[in-house]
C-alpha cells in the first residue's frame, strides 16, 4: 500500500500519539513521523523507547513541512498549540486532533489557522487509563470507531484522506457534526466517565469501610469504577470544563433517573426495577453483536490462582 502521507507530526506525545505512531509504523502509512511534547522529561522517553523518528525541541520545528499535523495534547491546551504553529504550517498541509470535545477545541483552534490549511478535527472511541509516551501500542484502534468532523468548506479529497489513514491504523471512520458529537460522547463517555470519579470518591469518604475493606472486598462493580476513575486527570478536567453544555444535560437526565429508581427502591417497586434493568440488559448485548466488546464473563479478565 503506498504512503497515506510522506510527513507526518504528532504534537503531545502521550498514550493517544505513541498508539498512534506505533500503528503508523505498523502499517506504513507514512514516510517520517515527527513528534513534539511540552517537557524535556518526555521527549526524553520518547528519544529512548524509539517514539517518532525526530523528536524535535519544539512545536514548530516538528510541524514544518509535515503534510499532516496531528494535535494529541490535552483539550485545554489545543487552542495555544495551535496558536503557536499556525505560522509554520505548510499550505496543502491537514491539520487535526484527537481531542474528545469537538466544539470547543474547533473554536479554540480554527481562528488561527492560515489560509490553505485543511482543518480536519476527529476522534478516535479508543483509550485505555494509561497515559503518557509508554502507555501507547500499536493495536489501540483497531475496530474502534474514529469519528471524523469536516469543517464547513473542508475538501473531500483531504477528508478521504484522513479517512483512509484512520482506517490504515484499523479503525472504523464515520462522520459527524461537532454538537451532535458532543452530545453522543456526554452519554458514551464524559458522563460515565464522572459518575465513577464520584463513586470512587464516595467509597474513599466512607470512613466506616476503612481503606483496606473497600479494596480487600472490591467486587467487579466498584473494581471496574476504580478502572475509569483512574483516567488521567488532566485530560478529563479538560474534558468537563469543555464539554459543559452536553455533559451537564446528561447529569440531569441522570439525576431524574437515579431518583426515579431511589423511590422505587424506597417504595419496594419491584417491578419497574425488574424492567428497568431488562432493559438495559439489551444495551449491553448491543453493543457485542456490534463488535465493541467480548461476550466473555468479567470483560475476559483471566483468573490467577
Ligand atoms: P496523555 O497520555 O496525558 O498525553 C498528553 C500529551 O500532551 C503529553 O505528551 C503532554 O506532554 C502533552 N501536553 C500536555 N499539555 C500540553 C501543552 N500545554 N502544550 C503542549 N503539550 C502538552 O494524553 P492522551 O491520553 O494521549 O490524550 C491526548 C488527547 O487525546 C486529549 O485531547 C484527549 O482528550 C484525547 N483522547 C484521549 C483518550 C484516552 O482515553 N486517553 C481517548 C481518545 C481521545 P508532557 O508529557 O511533556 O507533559
Amino acid at each position: 500500500m503506498p504512503l497515506i502521507y510522506d510527513r507526518v507530526a504528532l504534537i503531545g506525545l502521550g498514550l493517544i500519539a505513541s498508539s498512534m505512531f506505533w500503528a503508523i509504523k505498523r502499517h506504513r502509512l507514512a514516510g517520517e513521523v515527527t513528534g513534539y511534547a511540552r517537557t524535556s522529561a518526555t521527549r526524553e522517553t520518547a528519544r529512548e523507547i524509539g517514539l517518532c523518528d525526530r523528536v524535535c525541541e519544539s512545536a514548530r520545528e516538528a510541524v514544518e513541512g509535515a503534510d499532516l499535523v496531528v494535535l494529541c495534547v490535552p483539550v485545554g491546551a489545543m487552542g495555544e498549540v495551535a496558536q503557536e504553529i499556525a505560522p509554520a504550517l505548510k499550505p496543502g498541509a491537514t491539520l487535526s486532533d484527537v481531542g474528545s470535545v469537538k466544539r470547543d477545541v474547533i473554536a479554540a483552534v480554527a481562528p488561527h489557522l492560515p489560509e490553505g490549511v485543511h482543518f480536519i478535527p476527529a476522534h478516535p472511541i479508543a483509550g485505555t487509563e494509561h497515559s503518557g509516551p509508554r502507555a501507547g501500542f500499536a493495536e489501540l484502534f483497531e475496530d474502534r470507531y474514529c469519528l471524523i468532523v469536516p469543517q464547513e468548506g473542508s475538501e473531500r479529497d483531504a477528508v478521504a484522506r484522513l479517512e483512509s489513514f484512520w482506517q490504515g491504523m484499523g479503525a472504523l471512520t464515520e462522520e459527524m457534526d461537532a454538537a451532535h458529537h458532543d452530545l453522543v460522547l456526554a452519554v458514551t463517555s464524559h458522563a460515565p466517565h464522572l459518575i465513577a470519579y464520584t463513586m470512587v470518591g464516595v467509597a474513599d469518604d466512607l470512613r466506616r469501610v476503612t481503606d483496606s475493606e473497600v479494596i480487600k472486598y472490591s467486587a467487579a462493580g466498584f473494581r471496574d469504577f476504580t478502572r475509569i476513575a483512574a483516567s488521567d486527570p488532566t485530560m478529563w478536567r479538560d474534558v468537563f470544563l469543555h464539554n459543559k453544555a452536553a455533559t451537564l444535560e446528561i447529569l440531569g437526565r441522570f439525576t431524574e433517573e437515579l431518583f426515579a429508581l431511589q423511590r422505587a427502591i424506597r417504595t419496594g417497586d419491584g417491578e419497574l426495577l425488574h424492567d428497568y434493568f431488562t432493559r438495559t440488559r439489551a444495551i449491553r448485548r448491543g453493543i457485542i453483536e456490534a463488535g465493541q466488546d467480548i461476550d466473555a464473563p468479567d470483560f475476559g479478565r483471566v483468573k490467577r490462582d
